[in-house]
């Protein structure tokens, strides 16, 4: 017997167009999120993207085209926001407040139990801190109870705008992980937005890649890396660092202090890590790899 499951389409935006007095923030903007999806929104600052998650939750208005938020459109139906949870950039949650306090409050408006509460804390990984004040915690826990307060209510999607610009290179790789567990372990659809691809090129199914208020390109994160990519390594001691890699088939480049990989295809991501491991047991120490898309760097520069 043949089995055919439709994805189920949870957020659709089509021809969306968003102005501020006049000035196009959002130029004809179509894309969607299917059920189960993880979903990286990216694009340089000023691209967007929080109007487009704006617009999507129906906190802000249109000019035209159509959005529906799990089968409604949110401008018109604030029901269509009911099963979404939000986390903003900068986690603005009351400071004196103990956080388990703050997360009563938002089950009792939402209409959740108390055993959700807990089981939301437990989920963002905040056990420990939940009766801490909210301004006493760290960004990374404060991100976490960004997290935990959305997932008050149990909501099968979360959008989250810039979740990891506010925190150290440790904390992000956290907070991304804890993302990907929530998708992979509990079902919940993702639309995350980012300034870096290569962070959210780690946990998302499909990417979005904006700039000036447009789609420039979509797909998988294959399709949207496609062509070659680069890496710029930073080492203590770069000759050994570009031998090694060479010696595991990559065409390299020594660049004054760091040294610039071809990596022919996401598939060989692997293979320099395991170079970059090597390197390590020869006495080089890393100290930062940076992913270079030249086509994506390329229609990102168009005219920006
Ligand atoms: P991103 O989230 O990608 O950084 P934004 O959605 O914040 O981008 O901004 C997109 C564009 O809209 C930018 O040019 C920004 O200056 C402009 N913009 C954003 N919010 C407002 C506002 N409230 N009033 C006027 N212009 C705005």
């Amino acid at each position: 017997m043949l089995m055919v499951q439709w994805l189920k389409p949870i957020l659709v935006c089509e021809d969306v167009v968003k102005e501020y007095n006049g000035v196009r923030a959002l130029d004809r903007v179509a894309f969607r999120v299917e059920e189960g999806e993880v979903v990286g929104l990216v694009g340089p600052n000023g691209a967007g993207k929080t109007t487009l998650l704006k617009v999507s939750l129906g906190i802000l208005r249109r000019e035209n085209g159509r959005v529906e938020l799990l089968g409604r459109d949110p401008l018109r139906d604030p029901k269509a926001r009911e099963k979404v949870g939000v986390v903003f950039e900068r986690p603005n949650l009351p400071s004196a407040v103990p956080v388990h306090r703050i997360l009563s409050y938002a089950a009792s408006i939402k209409g959740a139990s108390r055993d959700e509460v807990r089981r939301a804390i437990k989920l963002a990984g905040l056990e420990g801190h939940e009766w801490k004040p909210f301004t006493s915690l760290s960004a990374g826990l404060k991100q976490r109870a960004a997290i935990a307060h959305a997932l008050v209510g149990s909501p099968s999607f979360i959008i989250a705008d810039e979740p990891t610009s506010n925190l150290d290179p440790v904390e992000r790789i956290r907070i991304l992980n804890l993302i990907g567990e929530l998708n992979r372990d509990h079902g919940i659809t993702f639309l995350v937005s980012s300034h870096i691809l290569p962070e959210v090129v780690r946990i998302a199914s499909k990417i979005v890649i904006m700039n000036r208020g447009k789609v420039v390109k979509s797909g998988t994160p294959e399709e949207v890396l496609g062509g070659l990519t680069r890496a710029r390594i930073r080492g203590s001691d770069v000759k050994t660092l570009a031998e090694v890699i060479r010696e595991h088939g990559f065409d390299v480049e020594v660049q004054g202090f760091s040294v610039l990989v071809k990596i022919p295809g996401l598939s060989h991501q692997p293979v320099l890590l395991e170079a970059l491991t090597n390197a390590g047991r020869r006495g080089v120490v890393i100290y930062s790899i940076d992913f270079v898309e030249a086509s994506i760097e390329a229609e990102l520069m168009k005219g920006g």
